[in-house]
């Protein structure tokens, strides 16, 4: 609060307070330096508490007492009031935090996988470009095989239907969905992987 403030807050104070009138409406040269001089030492005590802060401060408090408000009421009141918005910022920090957004759960769910494939020897990056495209065309439905959208494409080997190899999606799924085709970039197999891959390009189950 600035020293200019006061005069206004003593206006309120004596609305409620009739020993605050000669501070709020000094009649004598010697009330107007006394309140001057009030106006400067509460300005001082009250720090960087915003004016209205103060004022909403003396109606609670003349709403409860009926002793007379003082610097000290209102700076307490200022602390209690700052420490609940930082225990408040702090713990929607916490929630925040504790339920990460689609976006950023679908980002640490392409991190996983590129660390795995890079593991396998594959460039992250090219890697997760791999994977969006791969996303991208699950999107569409495929004109061959008539896998739904969201679903991998099948192919039927006359004693089973089973998913494409490596899980990829018909050439023609990717023109559908307007996408260029990847080469194939998973290098050659072992059978110690084989368990792996179909869990690292699982897209996350949508909300
Ligand atoms: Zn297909």
């Amino acid at each position: 609060m600035e020293t200019y403030d006061l005069p206004e807050l003593f206006q309120l104070v004596a609305s409620y307070d009739r020993s605050f009138e000669s501070l709020a409406y000094p009649k004598t040269e010697q009330q107007q330096g006394k309140a001057d001089l009030t106006a400067e030492s509460w300005a001082a005590a009250l720090g960087d508490i915003p004016a209205d802060f103060a004022k909403s401060v003396v109606v609670e408090h003349y709403r409860r007492n009926s002793t007379s408000v003082s610097t000290s009421v209102i700076h307490r009141e200022w602390v209690e009031y700052r420490n609940q918005q930082i225990q408040k910022a702090e713990s929607a920090e916490i929630r925040a935090k504790r339920r990460p957004s689609a976006e950023e759960s679908l980002r640490g769910w392409e991190r996983a996988t590129a660390a795995l494939l890079e593991a396998r020897g594959q460039d992250p990056d090219e890697a997760i470009g791999d994977i969006r495209a791969r996303r991208a065309v699950l999107q569409v439905k495929c004109p061959v095989c008539k896998a739904p959208p969201g679903r991998g494409c099948v192919v039927n080997t006359g004693r089973r239907i089973q998913p494409l190899s490596n899980n990829n999606s018909h050439p023609s799924r990717f023109e559908a969905a307007g996408i260029e085709q990847q080469r194939p970039t998973l290098p050659p197999r072992s059978r110690e992987y084989r368990e792996e891959i179909p869990l690292a390009e699982q897209p996350p189950v949508a909300e």
